[in-house]
């Protein structure tokens, strides 16, 4: 029982197993035509030798029909060699080689021991030759299809071995042994050879396999690399990686592309207010709808945080651009209900054209990127073109930034001193110290330039800092009851440790910072809220005053207002310029005046330049005003000089 399942596996072709089939089969397309070379030539041998000697039936017709059949059979393996077929068909193949064998076997040995008996001793002695050293020939040749080797040993050395040992002949049974032993060590080589065979096979295929898991792992890593996880757009890598391929296409093809980036507005202050699961939504649901609208030839990728670029790969005309710009602004443009909270999404995008605006990709981000912000500073929601006009404000930037820094280490920069006056008795209460700056090169360059420049790079802290030293330098001088009113960058509260430099500064120069009031506009508060709103209370422990600047000009919300430590809203300059035609703006700083009031917040107008603003202002409930009315920024000797002129109206009108 055993015994017959042990022939049977020895005898058995491996269907389950396409990589032997497959390798098996390239095996015997390689050998099986030099098998059928030594049975055409060995046999034709014989029948030669036995021309003569035996009828041309037996010497001619069997053995050259036989031979015929070889060459066709040895073409037509020759030709299979480059066949890719089916797993089935390989099977059905090696399995018909098997009983093909079975069969040559029986035809070859059948003809060789019919021939035998006309042969003198010599012929005898070729045809024992034949048999034996065509079977060995042949079961080298089929060493990779197991079964048949294993049929034709047993089919060709049986009878044989049963012929010469029936012979009596020494010599013969001699050779019988000798057939015997050998063919017992070609079998074992044999299957030695064949399990070798079927290991190297089981161990390429799992190389393979290894490799292709390989692969696909590395596919997966390569994908999740470049994929930005939360939108399942590209990421910051592969958008870099598109734009370098984009490039280089371009430079080599003399063709245009654009660059560009999109920043959403009011995202952190949706994030910082709702947390960031709604911040989270609201970035899926600016990815999704960018790609919706994504025209062909335009990949999308998100840069990180709220940013998201995009590639444009074609040549477009300023207008065609302008359309693309207003067509991503409409898309991301509209309020989405999340976890029942409402909140508005609108994005301002910016683009570089290459080779205009730049010609690498460094470049074209960056300049991308600066449209992008030139428009989110012109209007929020909209899209820019990096322009020449760019090109001029990037220069005229990086030659301030150079100046400034010489300018501070210098000590070139100084303050102005704008009056601030109670308007109920036109009592200056305290100054504002404005920064100026007029430099060799460039001349005078007005804070609202270089004030952004220094933010942007690392001066503003050092600008900061030589300020107000400069500012309470001065404060020292004026009368007890006077205050001064400093600005900060969002950069003076957004660092702890900033804070805490300038509340050095406040306790070395020993004054009572009870004169001393910070201003700080919505929009520096915004990018850090909570910090922001820590450094402000550290500072008002000091016993420093806070006032929020340039109030109504902002974006943010009224929230801001009583989350944040204040003692002053200073009410924007833009409600005092029509205040006298517009309405609005009356009601406005009524409404304003009024807040302040419940708050218990004082409040100053900004921008009076009339009489007429300073009664109405005066009327609408304002306590104190800044402005051209009452003095321009001027030098600290001009506002000493302002201060005692106004003494001296206060005596006489009091005499
Ligand atoms: P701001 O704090 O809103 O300052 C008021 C600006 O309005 C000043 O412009 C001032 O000259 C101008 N102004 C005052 N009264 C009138 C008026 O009646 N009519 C008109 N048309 N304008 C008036 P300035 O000096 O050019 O300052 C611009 C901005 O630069 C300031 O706006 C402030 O945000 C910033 N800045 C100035 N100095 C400093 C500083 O030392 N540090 C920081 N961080 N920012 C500063
Ligand atoms: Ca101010």
């Amino acid at each position: 029982m055993r015994s017959t399942k042990m022939v049977r596996s020895l005898l058995r072709i491996c269907n389950d197993n396409s990589e032997l089939t497959r390798s098996q089969l390239a095996a015997l397309c390689r050998q099986l035509p030099l098998l059928y070379f030594i049975l055409v030539v060995n046999t034709l041998a014989v029948s030669f030798t036995f021309f003569d000697r035996a009828p041309a039936a037996l010497s001619l017709l069997v053995p050259d029909t036989l031979c015929v059949v070889c060459v066709i059979r040895a073409i037509s393996w020759w030709k299979k060699r480059f066949d890719d077929m089916p797993h089935d068909k390989v099977v059905w193949l090696l399995r018909r080689t098997v009983w093909l064998t079975v069969l040559f076997g029986t035809a070859f040995t059948g003809w060789a021991l019919a021939l035998y008996q006309y042969g003198d001793a010599y012929a005898r002695a070729h045809v024992a030759f034949y048999m034996s050293i065509t079977v060995i020939g042949c079961i080298f040749c089929l060493m990779h299809l197991r079964p048949a080797a294993i049929l034709l040993t047993v089919i060709v050395v049986t009878p044989w071995t049963l012929f010469f040992l029936s012979s009596g002949q020494p010599v013969f049974v001699a050779i019988a042994i000798n057939i015997v032993l050998v063919a017992f060590a070609m079998t074992v080589i044999l299957l030695i050879n064949y399990r070798d065979f079927t290991k190297l096979i089981d161990s390429r295929k799992k190389l393979q396999n290894q490799q292709i898991a390989t692969l696909a792992l590395s596919d997966e890593n390569f994908r999740l690399a470049n994929l930005d996880s939360l939108t399942g757009l590209p990421n910051r890598r592969s958008f870099f990686s598109s734009l370098a391929v984009l490039l280089e296409n371009a430079q080599r093809n003399g063709t245009r592309f654009v660059v560009g980036v999109i920043d959403l507005d009011g995202f952190k202050q949706v994030n910082d207010a709702y947390g960031h699961t709604v911040g989270d939504r609201l970035l899926i649901e600016a990815a999704t709808r960018l790609v919706g609208m994504a025209c062909t030839n335009t990949q999308i990728a998100r840069l990180g945080g709220d940013e998201f670029g995009v590639l444009l790969d074609r040549d477009l005309t300023r207008d065609e651009l302008d359309q693309v710009g207003q067509c991503i602004t409409d898309t991301l443009k509209g309020t989405i209900e999340i976890r029942d909270v409402t909140v508005s999404l609108l994005g301002s995008a910016g683009f570089a054209t290459y080779p205009d605006a730049g010609n690498n990709a460094q470049e074209l981000y960056e300049r991308a990127d600066y449209a992008m912000y030139f428009a989110k500073r012109t209007a929020r929601g909209t899209s820019a073109i990096f322009s020449v006009n760019h090109e001029t404000r990037i220069r005229r930037s990086s030659i301030i930034e150079q100046e400034l820094r010489l300018a501070i280490l210098n000590d070139e920069l100084t303050l102005a001193f704008q009056p601030i006056v109670e308007l109920q008795t036109q009592r200056v209460i305290g100054f504002e110290t404005l920064a100026r700056w007029t430099n060799d090169k460039l001349g005078p360059v007005g804070p609202d330039e270089f004030i952004p420049v220094a933010e942007r790079s690392d001066l503003i802290n050092r600008l900061t800092e030589n300020l107000l030293n400069k500012a309470l330098a001065a404060l020292r001088s004026w009368p007890h009851e006077l205050f001064v009113s400093f600005n900060l960058s969002t950069h003076d509260i957004s660092r702890r440790e900033q804070t805490a430099r300038i509340e050095h500064i406040v306790e070395q120069s020993g004054l009572d910072a009870r004169r001393i009031v910070f201003e700080v506009t919505e929009t520096a508060v915004m990018p850090d809220f909570e910090q922001a709103r820590e450094s402000l209370a550290r500072l008002r422990r000091l016993g420093a005053r806070i006032a929020l600047d340039d109030f109504g000009s902002g974006h943010s919300s009224l929230s801001y207002v009583h989350r944040l430590p204040l003692d002053k809203i200073k009410i924007d300059r833009s409600f005092v310029t029509s205040i006298e035609s517009d309405q609005a703006c009356q009601d406005i700083v009524r409404t304003i005046v009024s807040m302040c009031r419940r708050l218990s917040v004082a409040s100053t107008v900004e921008g009076v330049e009339t009489a007429a603003q300073r009664d109405l202002a005066l009327e609408l409930g304002c306590v104190s005003a800044q402005g051209y009315l009452f003095g321009k920024p001027m030098k600290l000797q001009d506002a000493l000089d302002y201060l005692d002129t106004q003494t001296a109206r206060a005596l006489l009108s009091e005499a």
